[in-house]
């Protein structure tokens, strides 16, 4: 499997980033999700971020989802 973490600074770059990625809306309608256990991702929980097959996908601070990372 293909994987590339992504170094985000949470807040101000993050924001910048999923607009630029056009996934700030679906941010925001809370539609973007854990890649390992669907929790809805917020700047609350969000822990980090990661390409895989070329789709960002999203991981929640939950430590068992941010320990598969
Ligand atoms: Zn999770």
């Amino acid at each position: 499997m293909k994987r590339r973490e992504i170094n985000v600074i949470i807040d101000d770059d993050l924001i910048e980033f999923l607009k630029a990625e056009k996934l700030y809306q679906d941010f925001i309608d809370k539609k973007i999700l854990c890649y390992h256990c669907n929790d809805v991702i917020t700047n609350e929980n969000i822990f980090s971020l990661f390409l895989n097959d070329d789709k960002i996908q999203f991981c929640c601070i939950k430590a068992v989802c941010a320990r598969k990372l």
